[in-house]
């Protein structure tokens, strides 16, 4: 664990979120590899569109930056793109279901696998993920799952991994409209219902977003740099984003359980 802000915690931590794809859930894994070619393709394509490599580079800043937000954000942003090059305006809706069609064909066998128990869900956990989730339910602290993805899926995806009896009904994803769902809007119910001060929440996230969110909220936000690949040790690109995002602390994935749980509640 990296320590970057030693002030950040407080010891009296009562509510934690965590976001799900890439901090606890990889059933998601390399769905950059899905959308970022996917835009490169569309902005390639519009009439004052750059080359497919350029068109990739600039994609993948932006779907970079809106990480953390809903889906549907990335396309908006993919829309305004098409039209500054001189392209239709179209529903962004559009663009977010054909990147979902292409990402659920990549992604299919591994929801296939964990339903029959063909794949074990070990195999598609954040390291230690059980582990942390069960040891802040068994410190009584409220746990909640905020989302980008679709509710539906995250539902599904978090039964799935066998995550959702400790999110009981505290499980927030993307709606259809997208304005009556953001983290922010999540952590500000967690705050208000509670009576909290953003100093009694922290959160883990792998995305710009989330890391923001809590860090506005004056909660506590920790990043989680897995290397997806490897399943071990830290991904330095994604260290450097979240750090740059203002993560108080660093980890490679939950397994030093002893040191977060330090970290969050002293002793
Ligand atoms: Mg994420």
């Amino acid at each position: 664990m990296e320590i970057i802000n030693k002030l950040a915690a407080t010891g009296k931590i009562h509510s934690v979120v965590f976001d799900f794809d890439g901090t606890l859930s990889l059933i998601r894994k390399g769905w950059q590899e899905i959308m970022t070619p996917y835009f490169a393709e569309v902005l390639s394509g519009a009439p004052g569109g750059g080359s497919y490599q350029s068109e990739f580079e600039c994609a993948r800043e932006f779907i970079d930056l809106l990480t953390g937000k809903q889906t549907i954000y990335q396309c908006i942003k993919l829309n305004e793109e098409v039209t500054a090059r001189g392209g239709e305006s179209i529903d962004p809706i559009k663009y977010k279901n054909e990147y979902h069609r292409r990402l659920l064909e990549k992604i299919d066998y591994r929801r296939k696998g964990l339903a029959d128990g063909g794949i074990k869900p070990v195999e598609y956990l954040v390291p230690g993920s059980v582990e942390i989730v069960e040891m802040l339910s068994g410190r009584g602290v409220e746990i909640y799952l905020a989302s980008g993805t679709d509710e539906m899926y995250v539902l599904q995806e978090a039964a799935l991994l066998g995550l959702d009896k400790y999110f009981k009904g505290r499980i927030y994803g993307a709606r259809d409209d997208y304005r009556l769902f953001s983290k922010a809007m999540v952590i500000r119910r967690i705050l208000d219902d509670n009576d909290l001060h953003g100093s009694m929440l922290a959160g883990f996230g792998d995305g710009y977003v989330e890391i923001e969110n809590i860090k506005e909220a004056g909660g506590t936000a920790i990043g989680v740099a897995t290397d997806e690949e490897k399943m071990e040790g830290i991904d330095e690109w994604k260290r450097i984003r979240l750090i740059k995002a203002g993560a108080d602390a660093i980890i490679p994935d939950f397994k030093q359980l002893f040191e977060i749980e330090k970290y969050l509640f002293g002793g």
